[in-house]
C-alpha cells in the first residue's frame, strides 16, 4: 500500500479520508491519482473545487471531498501549510474525527493515541470475546479505553498500523482463522463464535428512492445541472431529475417533466433498463429516458454542455456509467 510507513501528515490525512467507507483496493487508485495531481496541501488548496471533485468521482460519500477542500484551504492559507502536530488541533479540523486524528497523530508524529476503526473493533471483540455492542455509547467507551490501555506508548504508530492491517487481512469479517497465529489465544475462535462478533445493536433503516433521469439532448449538446441541496451528491452534476415516491411509468415521468419544466415539444428517443445502487442508508432505483428537443429551450436550473466536454464534470457513479455506456 503506497501510504505504508508514510510520515507526511498531508498524505496520511488524504489516505485516511479516502479509506473511510472505501475498500483498500478501490481507494489505492484514487490515492495515487490524488497524490499525482495534488502532491501537497498548497496544490490541493489552489485547485478549483470542480477539479478535485472530478478526481473524487465514483468514490462516494462526497461530504469527505467537500471537507477535504475546506480543510486543505484552511491549512494552506491560515496555517501557511503547516499541518497541526498535536492531537487536539488535528481533531479540530473539519472532517477529521477521533479515528483520523489518532491515525495522523500516531503515524506522522508517533503520539500515543490508539486508533479505533471497524478493523480494531473486530479484532478486539473477537480475541477478548466482548459482546458489548460497538455502536452503543457504552461499547464505544469500553473499546476506546481498552484500545488505549493496550497501546505500546513508544510504538503507537507501528502498533496502530499493525492491528488495522491484521483486521483488514486476517481477522476480516469472514476471518482467516486457519492461518491466524492468535488461534490458541482467541476467545471467539476457541468457542467457535468468531462470526457473531462484533455485536451491533442498531439495524440500519434503508430509505428507498426512485430517481428518474431525463436526458435532454439538442443536437450534440445535453442539459445538466449541479446538485446544490443538502442531500447525497451535493456539488456533483446530473441530468434533469424527476424523483418520485414510488416506481413510475414512462408516461408518468414525462407528464411530471412537462409540468415541472413547461416543455412539451420533444421526441422520445429511448428509455433504458432500470438500474439500482445501494448506499449505506439508501437504496436507489434509476431510470433514464432520453429526449431530443426540437429547439434549444432554456431549461430551469440547467445549462447546455457539448457531449464532447461532458467528461470535465463530476457525476455520481451510476450516472457516470450511463454516460460512458450510452453517450460516450
Ligand atoms: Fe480473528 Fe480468527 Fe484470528 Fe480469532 S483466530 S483473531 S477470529 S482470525
Amino acid at each position: 500500500m503506497p501510504w505504508k510507513g508514510e510520515k507526511d501528515p498531508y498524505k496520511i490525512w488524504l489516505s485516511e479520508t479516502i479509506l473511510q467507507q472505501t475498500r483498500v483496493e478501490q481507494g489505492m487508485k484514487y490515492y495515487e491519482n490524488f497524490i499525482r495531481a495534488f502532491p501537497n496541501v498548497h496544490t490541493l488548496a489552489k485547485a478549483p473545487a470542480e477539479r478535485i471533485f472530478k478526481h473524487w468521482e465514483g468514490l462516494g460519500y462526497y461530504s469527505r471531498c467537500r471537507n477535504l477542500i475546506e480543510t486543505g484551504r484552511y491549512i494552506s492559507n491560515d496555517l501557511k501549510g503547516n499541518f497541526p502536530c498535536d492531537y487536539d488541533s488535528i481533531l479540530q479540523l473539519k472532517g477529521i474525527g477521533t479515528y483520523t486524528a489518532a491515525a495522523i497523530s500516531s503515524f506522522a508524529f508517533n503520539l500515543p493515541y490508539a486508533v479505533l476503526d471497524g478493523n480494531v473493533f473486530r479484532v478486539l471483540s473477537r480475541i477478548l470475546d466482548i459482546e458489548t455492542p460497538i455502536d452503543s455509547t457504552e461499547g464505544r467507551r469500553e473499546f476506546s479505553e481498552l484500545a488505549q490501555s493496550i497501546l505500546p506508548l513508544s510504538k503507537a504508530g507501528e502498533y496502530n498500523q499493525a492491528i488495522m492491517d491484521f483486521g483488514a487481512v486476517v481477522c476480516k469479517p469472514v476471518p482467516e482463522c486457519s492461518i491466524c497465529f492468535f488461534q490458541k489465544n482467541c476467545k471467539a475462535f476457541l468457542q467457535g463464535k468468531q462470526q457473531l462478533l462484533p455485536v451491533k445493536e442498531k439495524k440500519i433503516k434503508i430509505r428507498q428512492r426512485w430517481l428518474n433521469y431525463v436526458v435532454i439532448k439538442y443536437r450534440n449538446e445535453v442539459a445538466i445541472h449541479q446538485r446544490t441541496v443538502k442531500d447525497i451528491w451535493k456539488q456533483l452534476f446530473e441530468f434533469v431529475l424527476i424523483e418520485t415516491a414510488r416506481p413510475s411509468t414512462l408516461k408518468q415521468v414525462l407528464k411530471q417533466f412537462e409540468k415541472q419544466y413547461g416543455i412539451s415539444s420533444y421526441k422520445h428517443v429511448k428509455s433504458f433498463t432500470e438500474t439500482t445502487q445501494k448506499l449505506s442508508h439508501q437504496s436507489l432505483s434509476f431510470t433514464f429516458t432520453m429526449l431530443e428537443l426540437n429547439k434549444k429551450d432554456k431549461i430551469e436550473n440547467c445549462f447546455w454542455t457539448p457531449l464532447s466536454g461532458i467528461e470535465h464534470f463530476a457525476f455520481p457513479r451510476t450516472i457516470k456509467r450511463f454516460i460512458t455506456e450510452n453517450l460516450g
